[in-house]
């Protein structure tokens, strides 16, 4: 039994969902530059590090794996072992998400977070439809929108 709950714990911690250059956010990516957009990735200068930063369009996209962000949604399960770590590790996330997120709006620059529940799982959304949005987001002055599976819309 111990070893099933750490086999869990450890594809989750796997699916790399935390770190650079992550399968998601590399999908957005490619989105992004398909539909003509330039970036930069992984900005040092700017609080948190953002994922990916169009500065021509003053905005700023983040790309949320929802175990570590601890997303409101089908994707977010409390593992069963270590609960006083994981409990502790992602709150910690969650605070540094809203510090990150306030400088930047502060900042003056808009915010737009892509939850991977909208990309991948049972209620993952069609890629046409998150470029059109995410299209539609940057050539607007919105300054901050979230995209998400389509359960939680
Ligand atoms: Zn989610």
């Amino acid at each position: 039994m111990v070893d099933v709950v750490d086999k869990v714990t450890r594809s989750r911690m796997m699916s790399g969902i935390s770190g650079k250059d992550t399968k998601p956010e590399i999908l957005i990516r490619s989105l992004l530059y398909r539909a003509g957009f330039r970036f930069r990735v992984h900005a040092k200068g700017l609080p948190g590090k953002p994922d990916i930063v169009l500065k021509k369009y003053r905005a700023i996209v983040f790309v949320h794996g929802c175990f570590w962000h601890r997303h409101a949604c089908p994707l977010f399960k409390w593992p069963s072992s270590n609960a006083n770590f994981w409990k502790a590790k992602i709150s910690q996330n969650k605070k540094r998400d809203a510090v990150v997120i306030a400088a930047l709006r502060k900042l003056g620059w808009r915010i737009l977070i892509i939850w991977e529940c909208a990309l991948k799982g049972a209620k993952k959304i069609p890629l046409e439809a998150i470029s059109q949005k995410m299209s539609a987001w940057l050539q607007g002055d919105n300054p901050f929108l979230q995209i998400r599976g389509s359960l939680t819309l």
